[in-house]
């Protein structure tokens, strides 16, 4: 089996992080395909390179004096190198790079933290360098051409055997260089295990996969072994974040598992990330909780509304015309809501009210902001009936006012809204009803 491994910056922040990577690689003779992004912090108080590189850009371009900078920047790449006995020429290719930063695009400069790194850790572990410029290629509209992509990539595996890639950037049709959305290695190791028809996409991290619900809320959260790509997008958007989203599309259309593994503890068995999750052993009713603050409702009421052919068509194109994007529209017979973004309508909401008056004639518009989203996954909940009358229960058990209440379509979610100030205090007590006392409550 193919197998994509993908090392975050954090992995390689360190000389000893990357002694961890070796190891990791080293342990599975099917590893053979790595991506990498460039070092990163190793400590919350520590600089990304990526970061010093985007600031050396703006030095440059601001005309303001980057050589203090730029050594911070080679004495990290220096130091991790002398520390691993690596003869490829860092500080030299770094003086030359360096010398001619003004020539270079904005592109290709932050590019290099990757290609600095990949290069360190090809000669590290003994493996081929390829260059992303060589065969990460993107179409003009921005997108990458799986096509020639993967012809690319697959005359590199001939050539190769097993390689090392920097993550994060490729080449355009004319040749320059062109940087993927921050966090973009993630990006790299998809279209690589896409690319390659891997079997598996290791996703090696700082942390041992998905928690069931934020630690900052929850102390020691469970951690979640197995999620289905729906679960994922469903608990990502309402900002449980491991890995960037866009990641998820190319290897999903191809059916490819994603696991995310911790470099630190790489005994640790991680997430699974898959299509489907049907027949996993731990089905557990609720897989995850996350959630958002600071959103706002409309609250729209008509008599007979349910008759009236169009109405919230009529109505949505009025948050359109401000440019304004929906997040749920929960819905009951002769009313409806809209909830948006609190902060995208704090310019426009008055306008906006006076114009559904004006065009809706509802009988009456109210407006609750201040609310806090909290999205319950789970893929299992759609088999158990009752589920959201005992989340509903728990909540109102421990006096916490639901403001509003939806579904995900696929039932793969339930989304509450309650005050802001409600928030944690909501997730708490899910948290406690439906997962730390799950055994409890299927007695
Ligand atoms: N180095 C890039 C960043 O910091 C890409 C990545 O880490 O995946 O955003």
């Amino acid at each position: 089996m193919i197998k994509i491994c993908k090392f975050g910056g954090s992995s390689v922040a360190s000389a000893s992080q990357f002694r961890r990577v070796k190891e990791i690689v080293e342990a599975d003779p099917e590893r053979r395909f790595i991506v990498v992004s460039a070092v990163g912090k190793r400590d919350s108080s520590d600089n990304k390179i990526t970061d010093l590189l985007l600031l050396a850009n703006a030095h440059v371009t601001y005309h303001v004096d980057s050589a203090q900078l730029l050594d911070a920047i080679k004495a990290r790449f220096v130091e991790i190198a002398d520390d691993l006995g690596i003869a490829w020429p860092v500080a030299e290719k770094f003086d030359t790079f360096a010398a001619d930063i003004s020539k270079h695009s904005p592109e290709y400069v932050v590019s290099r933290g990757e290609w600095f790194t990949a290069h360190i850790l090809a000669e590290y572990l003994g493996l081929p360098f390829v260059d992303a410029a060589d065969v990460m290629i993107f179409h003009h509209n921005g997108t990458v051409d799986l096509e020639r992509t993967a012809v690319r990539l697959k005359e590199a595996v001939q050539r190769k055997g097993a390689f090392v890639l920097p993550g994060f950037y490729g080449v355009t049709v004319d040749g320059s260089i062109k940087l993927f959305q921050r966090g973009g290695g993630d990006i790299t190791g998809a279209i690589l295990a896409r690319c390659l028809d891997a079997g598996l996409y290791e996703n090696w991290t700082d942390v041992s996969g998905f928690l069931s619900a934020d630690p900052r809320i929850i102390e020691n959260p469970r951690s979640i072994r197995r999620i289905t790509f729906d679960e994922m997008r469903e608990l990502s958007y309402m900002g449980a974040s491991v890995l960037q989203e866009e990641a998820i599309f190319p290897v999903r259309e191809a059916n490819i598992p994603i696991q995310i593994k911790n470099t630190n503890r790489p005994d640790d068995v991680g997430t699974i990330i898959r299509e489907t999750a049907d027949s996993d052993v731990d089905e557990h009713l609720i897989t995850g909780i996350a959630g958002k603050r600071d959103f706002l409702a409309v609250h729209i009421q008509k008599a007979h509304m349910s008759n009236e052919v169009g109405i919230v068509r009529r109505t949505l194109s009025i948050f359109e015309r401000y440019g304004i994007s929906i997040e749920h529209i929960p819905t009951g017979v002769d009313s409806f809501g809209v909830v948006v973004n609190g902060s995208d309508v704090k310019d426009s909401i008055y306008q906006i009210i006076s114009d559904i008056r004006k065009e809706i004639a509802p009988d009456n518009v109210t407006v609750v902001d201040k609310l806090a989203l909290v999205t319950v996954v789970g893929r299992n909940m759609s088999k158990r009936s009752g589920t959201s009358g005992k989340i509903f229960g728990a909540l109102g058990e421990a006096g916490i006012n639901i403001r509003l209440i939806t579904q995900s379509s696929q039932e793969i979610s339930i989304i509450v809204g309650v005050d802001n100030a409600d928030f944690e205090r909501a997730i708490e007590v899910i948290y406690d009803r439906f997962v730390s006392n799950e055994m409890v409550s299927h007695l």
